[in-house]
């Protein structure tokens, strides 16, 4: 079933939104600060609206991305808002959707947050996923249309998980990416090329993801003893880690808040644990 959509914000992400509805067949209205970048839109069958009121009053389902949230509250500061639905795929904290969701609801209509986890070149093909939070309701009456971006998941009520978790992924994506590089610098170190060791260490890391979801049960369950490997193993592994690091002149920096962890845990009587005892460990509690 088409309906009628109105992407505001035509960066490279919004612009692929836009798209993705386009060839679902939906009337897209569309509207962007620089209005030239509507034009290969327009070319494909959107309407550009000449301003971002009329492209709010245009369509029931409101899509946003933009750079950031304090623009977003700029346009969407529109009387034309009442009875819509809204759906920000602007990137932020949990506090901001929170408390954008606070201002849509205010002024009569629906609100919905996501945070996107693909590039614009993967929106509406395979591996796209795109996760809500907000109003569940809205969610239902909108999920076939949000499908055109890719997998379309509801997380939660609160409109601030959608962007917390969001933040979860890109903070596991980070960590990777950290521990990757480290990496093919230290077989660098010793000749070994990056398309050499990389496939060793991709193979390495896929082998080693099995252990995450026994780890994430025992963790649930408060259940914290091994019989995989324990704190200790890997704290009395560490120091002989980071000096080889620094023998093969290569700056141990990634390692280091492991190390820290690792140290607190044993000295906290935990190097009988299993690795995931760690976790706990971050939770300070402390905002
Ligand atoms: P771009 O920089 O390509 O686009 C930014 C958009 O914000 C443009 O439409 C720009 O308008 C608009 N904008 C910026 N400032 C203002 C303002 N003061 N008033 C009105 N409009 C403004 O960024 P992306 O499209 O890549 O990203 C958009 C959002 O999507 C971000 O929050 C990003 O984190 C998120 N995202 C992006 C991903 C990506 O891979 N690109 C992946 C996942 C999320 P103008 O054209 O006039 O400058």
């Amino acid at each position: 079933r088409t309906t009628s959509v109105t992407v505001l914000g035509l960066g490279l992400m919004g612009a692929a939104l836009a798209e993705a509805l386009l060839r679902d067949g939906h009337t897209v209205t569309v509207w962007n600060r620089s209005a030239a970048k509507a034009a290969p839109l327009v070319a494909k069958g959107a309407v550009q609206a000449p301003d971002a009121g009329a492209a709010i009053a245009a369509s029931p389902l409101v899509v946003v991305c933009l750079s950031v949230y304090a623009n977003a509250e700029e346009i969407l500061a529109s009387d034309a808002l009442a009875g819509r639905t809204v759906v920000q795929l602007t990137s932020g904290a949990p506090d901001q959707a929170r408390a954008m969701a606070g201002l849509v609801t205010g002024r009569g209509a629906r609100y919905l947050d996501g945070g996107i986890m693909a590039v614009p070149q993967m929106i509406g093909g395979p591996g796209a996923l795109i996760l809500y939070s907000g109003d569940e309701d809205a969610f239902t009456r909108h999920k076939d249309v949000l499908a055109a971006f890719g997998e379309a998941r509801h997380v939660g009520a609160d409109p601030g998980l959608a962007p917390l978790l969001d933040f979860a992924l890109l903070d596991a994506m980070y960590g990777m990416y950290a521990g990757v590089y480290h990496a093919i610098a230290l077989a660098r170190s010793g000749g070994v090329t990056a398309s050499e060791s990389t496939p060793m260490i991709t193979d390495w890391l896929a082998a080693m993801m099995h252990a995450f979801p026994e780890q994430a049960r025992a963790l649930d369950a408060g259940e914290f003893g091994t019989d995989v490997s324990s704190v200790a193993t890997s704290q009395i592994a560490f120091p002989t880690l980071i000096e080889t690091s620094v023998r093969q002149g290569v700056d141990p920096a990634p390692l280091l808040p492991m190390r820290d962890l690792l140290d607190r845990a044993v000295a906290d009587g935990h190097g009988a644990d299993g690795l995931h005892r760690l976790i706990p460990l971050l939770e300070t509690g402390k905002g």
